[in-house]
């Protein structure tokens, strides 16, 4: 079967760390002086968080509401002789045979060939699976937004050693970034200086040892509460039942309100709030669930009138 891509709609999502946050780099990250774990930032110092973290924070979250039922929970959580006794066949093999597949020692994800599942078309297959049917949500890198005040003013008593400017240019400094797309805003001198130098706080960790019972102190880079970041969403429009996985999108999007992300979640970490959102050249400012919901109904509708007509 082939797909016809009729058209790509753009959300312009803005959220805010509700507490501190702590999106790490890989084990094997380049120690900074005394400093164990800290946060991801690209190759020229922008700190921001992966489109696949707040992706995969979305496709967990819905495969959980979705697909795991009792049966999948039940397997996931016996040993692995159990479920052979049980079945006659390995944990993976059972677990596969329903649409699981295993990543890591205790973590399980969903990904089945049907062609009418919506997690796999929403977020995709892995490759040898892609011709199934095209992805249709592609996340991109989050980025701190620098025309949001109260994020800029958290560099205010920095502002004249990174920028040589005083305070009082700080409102015009953020004014400039107004009204620009988040990609628009990252490339700019003074929006790098400032990310560079964006404050962070430093925790020790105790973390004991399980062997020796001893306590390590760890330290652990995070980014404050009250950042505003801002990242853009492209849904891919292909066939009519699209309105429907749009919709669904939107929908779970409010849960990112609900779904910690990044590392020491269990501490508090990682709470976001989804601030506003830009589709279809209209802003809607994110409060309740029920004036969301009905926001969502209206711009799906509006939107996919404009595309069969
Ligand atoms: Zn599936």
């Amino acid at each position: 079967m082939s797909f016809k891509l009729h058209t790509i709609v753009k959300f312009d999502i803005k959220i805010r760390t509700l507490t501190g946050l702590h999106i790490g780099t890989a084990e094997t990250a380049i120690r900074i002086g005394t400093l164990d774990r800290p946060i991801i930032r690209d190759p020229i110092g922008r700190i921001y968080i992966p489109g696949s973290t707040i992706k995969g924070a979305l496709r967990s979250f819905m495969e959980k509401k979705l697909l795991l039922n009792d049966q999948i929970k039940d397997l996931i959580l016996m040993d692995d002789d159990e479920v052979f006794k049980k079945y006659g066949r390995s944990k993976e093999e059972v677990l596969k045979n329903l649409g699981w597949k295993r990543s890591g020692k205790f973590t399980y994800y969903h990904e089945c060939g049907e062609t009418n599942c919506k997690i796999c078309t929403i977020f995709g297959r892995a490759s040898d699976r892609e011709s199934v049917t095209p992805t249709r949500l592609y996340v991109n890198d989050a980025f701190i937004d620098l025309s949001d005040t109260v994020t800029i003013n958290m560099v205010r008593d920095r502002i004249y050693e990174i920028l040589g400017k005083s305070e009082e240019e700080l409102e015009n400094i953020r004014k400039k970034f107004e009204g620009r797309r988040i990609y628009e805003q990252i490339h700019d001198d003074d929006y790098i200086k400032i990310v560079r130098e964006f404050p962070t706080e430093i925790k020790g960790e105790n973390v004991i040892d399980r062997v020796t019972s001893r306590a390590n102190p760890r330290f652990i880079e995070r980014l404050p509460a009250s950042v505003a970041f801002r990242f853009e969403m492209d849904f891919h429009v292909y066939e009519n039942r699209d309105k429907e996985l749009l919709k669904d999108v939107l929908e779970y999007l409010y849960e990112l309100n609900n779904i910690p992300i990044g590392g020491s979640k269990s501490r508090g970490y990682g709470k976001i709030k989804v601030e506003a959102i830009t589709t279809n050249g209209k802003r809607i400012e994110v409060t309740d669930k029920n004036s969301y919901s009905k926001w969502v109904n209206g711009i799906v509708e509006e939107i996919f009138k404009g595309i069969s007509s």
